[in-house]
């Protein structure tokens, strides 16, 4: 059997392995360069590829495709592959047929990384053997090569579960669904929301399902559908028999083995929705039977990965915050709601059909200047320029930053939270957090 693996990055190269592993014929396939460490572990095992062009003779003749989520399904080569009726799967419907480990799905339009990384933190300050893959780390096909984990807690896009048909979670988490890549869904919400809900395909009475139930899309899914498994609801409203439920200082958990409660004041992770993600992480914590005194130790002992509402510095009483993970509307609309003082938002970039509606109000209420920065600020000034008394128009993090510190007084926090990806100006969102905190730390010299 032969196996063709388009985009040779982490998890293709992982899938590669893993194939190569298993028997098959595999071949290797990138429109794009091939990094060095990639082709390195490619030609070390043998495994057949090609860079900067796709062969579709070579391709044709698989009986199964794995394709990267960095791919799109509009591209023409995936199309010519649906019309031949090949079967396209993702890495993690592949790995998943090798690994009898219980998994651990997270999904959702923000919060996946923090919440993943937070199980995965849980389980292993608790003593369980856990991996930790999918959009994050190292592979997850490489890793069920030769590992010995009874978990793996994997983090999962839109675009992996795309691909994904008889994977099955254990515990699958879904934290929210709001607009987000839309530019690969033909523009359209419920063709995105669909992808979402793949995580509860093949679930059954023995899983769980963990939601954060206030969100629109998810609650007119429960609603509207009757789910196979034990659903345990998040909420900021009202307490529930069996989930959790906010209150603004503590999170309460009920099943029907009893109640306990977690005072957030000490924690870590900050605001509303860290509260969400910490709730959902404590449910799938405690449904693999870890104990409340070991997950109270893990909520504290657990440190966040950088550019996610990161505190980079405070100067001359100005606090610098960097959100640069926030690639969306939604991730704003939390991060503003997550301060009491008066923001200078530094906001822009490419933007994926944003809608800056949502968050006019928390804007109106709490944004004294919005700086703009992109290479194309028309969509952010149309929108905001005769609803805030300063708009500003910045075409490089320099005078972007530059523009915020001639403004912020003592007592304002200056926050990087973008709503946009970052490739105008950047390499990426990490790159654009750096630079940030970089450029925040000269500032001090
Ligand atoms: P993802 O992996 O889904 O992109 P991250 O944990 O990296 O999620 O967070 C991305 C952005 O979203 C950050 O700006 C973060 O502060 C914000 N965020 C985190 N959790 C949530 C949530 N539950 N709801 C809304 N925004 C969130």
């Amino acid at each position: 059997m032969k196996i063709a693996i388009l985009g040779a990055g982490e998890s293709g190269v992982g899938a590669a392995l893993l194939a190569k592993n298993k028997g098959f014929e595999v071949f290797v396939s990138d429109k794009g360069s091939i990094s060095e460490k990639y082709k390195y572990t490619l030609q070390q095992n043998r495994i057949k590829y090609e860079e900067n062009t796709h062969t579709e003779s070579a391709i044709f003749t698989a009986d199964e495709i794995i394709k990267s989520p960095g791919i799109s399904a509009k591209e023409d080569l995936i199309m010519k592959l649906i019309a031949l009726k090949k079967t396209i799967i993702s890495e993690i419907e592949f790995a998943a047929r090798y690994t009898t480990a219980k998994i651990i799905g997270i999904t959702g339009s923000n919060g996946k990384t923090t919440t993943t990384l937070l199980i995965y933190h849980l389980l292993k300050s608790a003593g369980k053997k856990v991996g930790l893959a999918g959009n994050i780390g190292e592979s997850f096909a490489k890793q069920v090569i030769d590992s010995d984990f009874d978990y793996y807690v994997l983090e999962l896009s839109s675009f992996q579960l795309d691909n994904v048909y008889n994977f099955h979670a254990n515990i699958a988490i879904l934290l929210n669904i709001t607009p987000d890549h839309l530019d690969r869904y033909n523009y359209d919400f419920q063709q995105y929301a669909n992808a979402k809900f793949r995580i509860l395909q093949n679930l059954n009475a023995a899983n769980t399902f963990i939601c954060f139930k206030e969100n629109e899309p998810i609650n007119n899914y429960l609603i509207n559908n009757t789910l196979a498994p034990k659903v345990l609801p998040v909420s900021l409203e009202i307490e529930q028999k069996a989930g959790a439920f906010f209150n603004g200082t503590s999170m309460i958990f009920n099943s029907e083995k009893g109640g306990f409660s977690i005072a957030t004041s000490d924690l870590p992770l900050k605001g509303k929705h860290n509260a969400i993600n910490m709730m959902c992480a404590v449910l799938a914590a405690s449904q693999c039977d870890i104990e409340i005194d070991k997950i109270e130790l893990g909520l504290k002992s657990f440190n966040n990965a950088p550019h996610r509402l990161e505190p980079v510095a405070t100067i001359n009483g100005v606090e610098y915050i960097n959100d640069s993970k926030a690639t969306n509307v939604d991730s704003v609309f939390y991060a503003l709601g997550s301060f009491e003082k008066p923001i200078i938002l530094i906001m822009g970039g490419v933007d994926k059909g944003n809608d800056y509606s949502q968050i006019e109000k928390l804007v109106l209420e709490k944004v004294k200047a919005l700086v703009c920065m992109g290479v194309d600020n028309t969509k952010l000034i149309n929108f905001f320029g005769d609803k805030l008394l300063i708009v500003l128009d910045t075409k490089s993090l320099n005078d972007a930053l530059k523009m915020a510190n001639s403004l912020a007084v003592n007592g304002d926090i200056v926050l990087l939270s973008p709503a946009c990806a970052s490739f105008d100006l950047f390499k990426n969102y990490e790159d654009r957090g750096n630079q940030f905190r970089e450029a925040v730390i000269a500032l001090n010299k």
